[in-house]
Formats: structure tokens, sequence, C-alpha cells
């Protein structure tokens, strides 16, 4: 089974993804992480999308494609695959339907995670990131334990705060979700794909609905 989460940034998406990983033995396809790891290693590429990723501005299409394709060719297909954060665009999706077909996949189901703003913004200055497994923690709803041990993968690790995460950046991703993303919400309701959940709700209350929508 292959599947999109898509939402705008704070809706829980990557945390929805780890719990299907685990549960269903998909595999995460995240276009966000992806470019974060070419950061780190300083590739060219890496080098190119800083600027832009930490302004909350999308990199060009033609990047994540090509992040997507690669890893589509070469990650064995499991579960089936979960796509989060990407498509953010309309020629993203029109790829992604592309290269599914070719590889003789299908995409079986669009989540949409509806979250409020004022929700958004609260979720995202406050979240911090385990530096080892990548578990997400809140400062009001989760907090990193006293002991700084992670619940997770248990690790006395660093607990970090993204870059882009910022009331600045945040308001340019903001907007970059409503202009270029959104419009997928419509794209895949007339292709009879998408399923909405409240991505309001608990994590658990959330992971149940995908569950259910699932089948
Ligand atoms: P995320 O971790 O999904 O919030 O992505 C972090 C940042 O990476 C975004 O604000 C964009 O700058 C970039 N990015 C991630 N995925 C995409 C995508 N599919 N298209 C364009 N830019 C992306």
């Amino acid at each position: 089974m292959n599947i999109i989460l898509l939402g705008p940034p704070g809706a829980g998406k990557g945390t929805q993804a780890r719990i299907l990983v685990d549960k269903r033995d998909m595999v995460q396809l995240s276009t966000g992480d992806m470019l974060r790891a070419a950061r780190t290693s300083g590739t060219v590429m890496g080098k190119t999308v800083a600027g832009v990723m930490d302004r909350g501005e999308l990199v060009t299409d033609e990047i994540v494609i090509g992040l997507i394709r690669e890893q589509l060719e070469d990650t064995s297909h499991a579960g089936g695959f979960i796509f989060d954060g990407f498509p953010r665009t309309l020629a993203q999706a029109d790829a992604l339907g592309k290269l599914l077909a070719e590889m003789g996949h299908t995409l079986d189901c669009v989540i949409e995670m509806q979250v409020d703003d004022d929700a958004l913004v609260a979720r995202i200055t406050a979240r911090s990131t385990c530096a080892n497994c990548g578990e997400v923690y809140n400062d009001n709803t989760k907090p990193v334990p006293a002991t700084a041990k992670c619940t997770s993968c248990g690790e006395a690790a660093e607990f970090t705060r993204r870059a882009d995460d910022n009331q600045e950046s945040l308001k340019t991703r903001l907007l970059a979700y409503y202009k270029q993303t959104s419009p997928l919400i419509g794209y895949y309701y007339a292709k009879g794909d998408l399923t909405s959940v409240d991505g309001l709700a608990s994590m658990e209350t959330v992971a149940a609905d995908i569950k259910g929508a699932l089948g």
C-alpha cells in the first residue's frame, strides 16, 4: 500500500509516518528529511537548498522529484511507501503519479491531516527532536524527560530544534502550503483518493483514524 500524508507544517505527518513504519512495515519517504541529510553531509545540492529551506520556501520541483525517483528505484517496496511532505505542488503530484505508474505501483490513499493555524504555530515553536532517532517532543504536551534520555531510543541524545521552526520562516511555510500545496486537496479529492482526518485529536486518535481509513 502506498499513501501520501498531506497537511501543513506541524500537522503531525512525521509522527504518524513513524507509527505506520512501526506497525505496518512501511517505508517513510520524507523529502524534508532527505534535504536535511543532504545539508548535513554538505553535498552541492545540500548547499544549494540551505537558504531556501531556512527561509521556509519550497525547493525546486526538479530537486525533490529527483530525490523521490532515486528512493523509489533504490528502496525495496516492503509494506509500501508513505510519502511525507511530498508532493507539495501540482507538478510534483503529476510526477509522482507517473513514477508510480512506470514502476507498476499504485497510489492507494491520500490522508489529509486538518489542523488550524493557531495550533500549528503553537506546535511548531514548541517542537524539538531527538537527534539520535528523530522522536518528536513538545514543550507543552510531551516535554523532553528530566533525565534527558529519549523515551523512544533510550539514548541520552541531544534534543534539537529545527532551524526553520521559528515564527518568521513558519509564516513563509504556511503561505507556501496554502498557495502551492493546498490545491492538492482538490486534486486528490477529484481522483477519489482523499480521506481527511482531524489532526488536532490526540496522537493515538489520529493514528486510529488513519488505520480506519487504510483498512
Ligand atoms: P518538512 O520537513 O517537510 O517540513 O520540509 C522542510 C523544508 O524542506 C520545507 O520548508 C521546504 O523548504 C523543503 N521541502 C521539503 N519537501 C519539499 C517538497 N516536496 N517540495 C519543495 N520543498 C520541500
